[in-house]
């Protein structure tokens, strides 16, 4: 028998009109491209969102369509989002962090017909629109007055775009299966893979994000999405915010310490979310000027590990609370996330943090089981360690125009390439990305855990752990490390400092200082480039 519910197709277009409905007046404010701030409401926004999906009809977009975006944090990109797939059309969100081939390439996977671009992102297009075969036009997301002169013929001023057109009539309504936004996996090996969302997938996964222990997103919010909207769509967040009627804060392209405290102070951002390195930059600032947030009262942080230092930081000089979170590209990203049980808050600040390190447990909606090579779960007992392998409804189910995945093929789970532990209350903890894990004698050394406990050391910023042949143990692992501001670490000092926080088999065979790490197109250190530099790295005798 079945319920007798309204069969109501979940749109991405109802949060828009939700928003406008019972938020109205609530802000949204953007640090602009051209560089002032602007400032309107969602009911602002909704007025343009309309104008905009009838404007994209009559450029042609069609069900389906793919339409491309290349552009930061802002208010127009958020009603890109909105207008595109609210209309039936594919937001197809581009990281202009990737190298001018793989754009090519993933533009012309996904046949993308029209393009939003920012206008200091534009010479990126310029430089590769002679490669593109499916491309009609580009809509540079600016007004008239700012528009730049290009080589291209084919550029429509967004503001122009906005102002010609009425508000559309109605949304369309179609099966709540039908994709709506499409990202590609930066991939460091083989060409990037798209996933593609739905908008069933988008909304469950915007409830599961404003849940109290997810982002806690509600009308007495102020959020900063630091992580980019050309990400996993900036975590759901324009989504889960809009829902929620929370405040939302654009940064726009600058991400640096000083702009993004500026905004945090003026606008009194009470939420913030990011990668590890662009705390890394705010938190530098916060020490350099002895000063602090009032409102801010947690971030969330994911993509890489977080390391124990920035959590201590975070919490003890700043008092903002650290919600370190886990997920993937594939999984729309959000997987996991680790707040400390009421329980271990108990037990004392050194089994919280221990307990924060960890990439946390499930959000209701993903089931997660560890396996080994055999394809036999393992038990969740906090020492097994095995691949990850996750199943749930905002989870993708295969690569967009791409039948053979090997990860997707696991009896409805889908494999997420970490290996990792679980243990009895729940929390998972990642050891490594199994093309990371080191292998020294027959055992792993989990290259995040000493990443990890090494950023701990007073003299070292940055850190990062890869393993170099050995004759006899077969891998040994080195250590490469930014160091602090005017600090030279050497390796004696620091293996001391580890030595009652890892295994003694675990310390570093060598230290080597660099000025930078080399970070990919989403802010993770690519260990590939590391391994290409330092993977012959002798070690000493
Ligand atoms: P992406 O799809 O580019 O977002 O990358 C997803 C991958 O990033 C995951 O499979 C993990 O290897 C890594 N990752 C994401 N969040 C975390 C985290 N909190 N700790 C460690 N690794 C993470």
């Amino acid at each position: 028998m079945r319920g007798l519910i309204m069969d109501k197709p979940l749109m991405i277009s109802s949060l828009i009109e939700h928003a406008n409905r019972v938020s109205g007046d609530r802000e949204i404010v953007t640090r602009s491209v051209e560089g002032p701030i602007h400032r309107y409401t969602y009911a602002d926004a909704y007025v343009r969102v309309r104008k905009l999906a009838n404007a994209l009809s009559e450029l042609g977009m069609k069900l389906g369509d793919r339409i491309a975006t290349l552009a930061w944090n802002t208010n127009r990109h958020f009603e890109c989002y909105y207008a595109v797939s609210g209309m039936g059309g594919i937001t197809h969100t581009l990281n202009p962090r990737l190298s001018p081939e793989q754009l090519i390439y993933i533009i012309n996977h996904a046949e993308d017909s029209y393009i939003f671009v920012d206008v200091n992102l534009l010479p990126l297009v310029e430089a590769v629109s002679s490669k593109l075969r499916s491309l009609k036009g580009i809509i540079v997301l600016t007004d008239e007055n700012n528009l730049p002169e290009s080589k291209l013929d084919n550029l429509i001023c967004y503001e122009k775009l906005i102002d010609d057109h009425s508000m559309v009539s109605d949304w369309p309504e179609f099966d709540e299966n039908t994709a709506s936004s499409l990202c590609y996996t930066s991939g460091t090996t083989g060409n990037p893979k798209g996933a593609l969302y739905s908008h069933r997938s988008t909304i469950l996964h915007a409830y599961a994000s404003a849940l109290p222990d997810v982002m806690n997103l509600s009308e007495k919010e102020v959020v900063l999405p630091v992580v980019p909207m050309f990400h996993v769509n900036a975590w759901g967040i324009p989504y889960g915010a809009t829902m929620t009627g929370a405040k939302l804060v654009f940064p726009g392209p600058k991400l640096d310490g000083a702009s993004v405290h500026e905004l945090l102070v003026e606008e009194e951002v009470t939420m913030a979310a990011g990668v590890p390195t662009v705390w890394l930059g705010l938190l530098n600032h916060w020490k350099a000027n002895k000063t602090k947030v009032p409102s801010l009262k947690r971030t969330i942080i994911g993509g890489t590990a977080v390391p124990q230092s920035m959590i201590e930081t975070f919490q003890e000089k700043f008092n903002v609370d650290v919600r370190h979170a886990w997920g993937m590209t594939e999984m729309s990203p959000l997987g996991t996330i680790s707040i400390p049980k009421e329980k271990i808050v108990k037990e004392g600040k050194q089994k919280r943090y221990r307990s924060q390190i960890k990439q946390g447990r499930p959000v209701f909606g993903v089931e997660i089981k560890i396996v080994n090579d055999q394809n036999e779960t393992l038990p969740n007992d906090g020492k097994a360690f095995g691949e990850l392998l996750v199943r749930g409804p905002w989870i993708t189910s295969g690569y967009f125009k791409n039948d053979d995945s090997d990860s997707h093929n696991n009896d409805g789970w889908f494999a997420t390439g970490d290996v990792c532990t679980i243990d009895p209350e729940g929390y998972m903890e990642i050891t490594d990305r199994a093309k990371d894990v080191i292998k020294s004698g027959g055992e792993w050394i989990s290259s995040i855990d000493l990443e990890n406990q090494a950023m701990g050391h007073p003299d070292v910023m940055l850190a990062a752990v890869i393993g170099v042949p050995h004759p006899k143990w077969d891998e040994r692992p080195i250590l490469i490390v930014v160091p602090t501001e005017g600090k030279t670490p050497n390796l004696e000092s620091i293996n001391e400092f580890l030595s009652d926080k890892v295994a003694k088999w675990w310390l570093p065979d060598d230290l080597i200082l660099v000025e930078d790490l080399p970070l990919g197109p989403t802010g993770k250190v690519l260990k590939t480039k590391l391994r290409k530099e330092f993977g012959k790295h002798a070690l000493p005798e």
